[in-house]
């Protein structure tokens, strides 16, 4: 069962863009809301449907907001992309750093052209008609579509670009296939997720149909942040969010007030 509010001293799950940073620039008290945590003796582990930054690149993006996490402390969709693919297997790769280097972590080769067991798809800026054909023809020639989130955009401070879910729904299109989705809130996600924090005590994030869901199949509660893609009185009744706040900072103030 879902408790609210999470005892100290377990896991709290928590996004970054929307929630942590804005396109890499610190969300007022987030780092803050960490640290506090952190004093408090929650552990904290960032779960990000990002695929396109290397890990030593969030690290260091962290790293810029005030927040120190070791590699351990962070679960993208990349890597549980990585997941769904077989070692020694063979992707076209619509995608930058990220999932790049989860694919070659995991063993899987990547090929410029099919024929290939695997068209992968990430969020990147390298998206063109050359691409969009070339992936559409490999997955009609027998590929698996298989895709790291489906977010159709992703918040930044001058409003909403497009997110790595609108690139694969491109290829979907032109495909003519439904695609497999590895990040928030599906499957490979959470195995990810429950591995690593088998302690979760909440899921904090700023998008109900990514977070909130996840935190369903993770079976925490969920606590629903403003600082994002969700505007305050917008958010959707279902997923129902235990909790909810202008940001991270006040969401742990009033945790840690409570406990
Ligand atoms: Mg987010």
């Amino acid at each position: 069962m879902a408790v609210w509010p999470p005892s100290p001293g377990r896991t709290w799950i928590i996004d970054l863009d929307g929630v942590i940073w804005l396109a890499g620039q610190a969300i007022p008290g987030s780092s803050e809301g960490v640290e506090a945590l952190r004093t408090s003796g929650s552990k904290v582990l960032f779960a990000t449907n990002n695929a396109a930054p290397t890990v030593d690149e969030l690290v260091a993006r962290l790293d810029n907001v005030g927040i120190t996490a070791a590699q351990e402390e962070i679960v993208t969709s990349a890597m549980a992309l990585a997941t769904m693919l077989e070692p020694g297997s063979t992707a076209l790769a619509v995608a930058d750093g990220g999932l790049l280097e989860a694919l070659a972590m995991r063993g899987v080769t990547v090929v410029d052209d099919g024929p290939c067991d695997a068209v992968v798809v990430g969020w990147t800026h390298r998206f063109d008609f050359e691409l969009l054909a070339r992936a559409s023809r490999t997955v009609r020639g027998g590929a698996r579509l298989v895709g790291s989130n489906e977010d159709p955009t992703h918040p930044t401070p001058h409003g909403l670009e497009p997110g790595a879910g609108s690139i694969l729904a491109a290829v979907a299109t032109a495909s003519g296939v439904d695609p497999e989705v590895a990040g928030k809130p599906h499957a490979p996600m959470a195995a990810l997720l429950k591995a690593r924090a088998p302690d979760a005590a909440v899921m904090v994030g700023d998008r109900p149909a990514t977070d909130g869901r996840m935190a369903e199949a993770l079976g925490v509660p969920y606590a629903l942040v403003y600082s994002g893609v969700t505007a305050e009185g917008s958010a959707p009744s279902q997923p129902a969010h235990a909790a909810s706040a202008a940001d991270l900072g006040a969401l742990v103030r009033a945790v840690l007030a409570s406990t």
